[in-house]
């Protein structure tokens, strides 16, 4: 239990609505501060788009849906272009409803990787915390994510090292990682399962890296994650001999845990830094190696020879070899891993220490706008 309970409103991504996938890793970091600060007996509203459900142990926080346009997803926007909001976009709209219940609550908790959002933070006299949730991905965000931290970098957080390494910081990140509801993953012990990946399907995530080792070893993939770009799903799946891909669905926890965990390995392949990487802690839980690129989180999260093993990016080569070792790896080490370093009640912690830091003065460096 927390010795300060705290009011806090948080708010949702704005792109698609809790439990449609399309907010990513985000939806999963959302759920699990739910539970998990709900746990240390912190009271909650969370702002998300309509169709939105709160996510089941979740009852005693009040859901605040709003309707309006997805935002488009800056990264698949030009890296140099500028801020876009649709005319009846939902971000504005979350941020109108966040704002009025902040007047009463100790702090606002954003999880929307835009631009709204930040420029209002020093505006505002409530509180406003940010957990980033990618790397540098368009140079507006870049520029504004800066400021904010000289103004006040206690503000931001990050789920891994290499993220905030994007952004040139002018003082060490916080960085929170990430926690998952353990209770929620079962370890399978089994070994000489098939070979699995899971992500959203689209570009940034390199499907076709390890499709291009299953192929080669004349085994199946099972693929499992929300098909946000299907003609990029089209060319990896035709690039491959037929029936190389098993598309297995865009899944709920349960069952996804269920399946993955039956895995030998789960393979990890993105092209971009990527912030944290839910996926390669999930398939960890369930006591499943990983074979990630050394690129972004997952260069954090997987420990090379003991949970799995870490690749050059980009080495398909290295990838292959890295399957042929996976004997090395002990299935118990890789759940081990996730208990002492990513659960939810870790996460929740560090999250509520972050947050209790930012609101405490007597350090010369709150400030707010005059
Ligand atoms: N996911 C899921 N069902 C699936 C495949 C993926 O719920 O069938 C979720 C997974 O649990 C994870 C998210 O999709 O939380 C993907 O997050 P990740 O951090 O790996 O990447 P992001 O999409 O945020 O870039």
């Amino acid at each position: 239990m927390a010795s300060t309970p705290l009011d806090l409103v948080l708010v949702s991504t704005p792109i698609g609505y809790l439990g449609s996938g399309r907010g990513g890793g985000v939806e999963l970091t959302i759920t699990s501060l739910l539970r998990g600060l709900g746990q240390r007996g912190h009271h909650m509203h969370l702002v998300a788009p309509e169709g939105s459900r709160l996510p089941e142990g979740c009852e005693q926080v009040h859901l605040h849906p709003v309707a309006g346009e997805d935002q488009p997803s800056w990264q698949h926007a030009d890296p140099d272009g500028p801020v876009l909001i649709p005319s009846q976009g939902v971000l504005p709209k979350l941020w109108e409803r966040a704002l009025d219940l902040a007047s009463t609550a100790d702090a606002v908790l954003n999880f929307g990787y835009d631009w709204l959002p930040l420029w209002l933070t020093p505006r505002q006299h409530q509180p406003i915390f940010h957990l980033v949730s990618m790397g540098s991905v368009a140079r507006v965000i870049d520029a504004l994510l800066l400021d904010l931290a000289r103004w006040d970098q206690r503000r931001l957080a990050f789920h891994s090292r290499r993220q905030a390494d994007d952004f040139g910081l002018p003082n060490p990140p916080v960085v929170v990682g990430n926690g998952f509801d353990l209770s929620r993953y079962a370890l399978q012990v089994q070994t000489g399962g098939p070979l699995g990946w899971a992500g959203r399907v689209a570009p940034e995530k390199g499907l076709e890296d390890a499709v291009s080792v299953a192929a080669r070893l004349g085994e199946p993939l099972l693929v499992w994650g929300l098909v946000e770009d299907p003609a990029y799903a089209a060319r990896v799946e035709a690039a491959a001999p037929a029936g190389t891909i098993q598309w297995r669905g865009f899944l709920p926890t349960t069952a996804l845990q269920k399946e993955l965990g039956g895995c030998r390995a789960l393979i990890n392949t993105p092209k971009w830094n990527e912030a944290y990487g839910n996926v390669v802690v999930e398939a960890l839980a369930c006591g499943v190696p990983v074979i990630a690129y050394d690129r972004g989180g997952p260069g954090e999260l997987v420990q090379h020879g003991v949970t799995g093993w870490l690749v050059p990016p980009d080495d398909c080569d290295g990838l292959l070899a890295a399957v042929q070792q996976l004997d090395a790896i002990d299935r118990n080490a890789c759940r081990h891993w996730v208990e002492c370093h990513a659960s939810q009640a870790i996460f929740a912690e560090r999250v509520e220490r972050w947050i209790s830091r930012g609101l405490a003065p007597g350090d010369g460096s709150i400030s707010t706008c005059p």
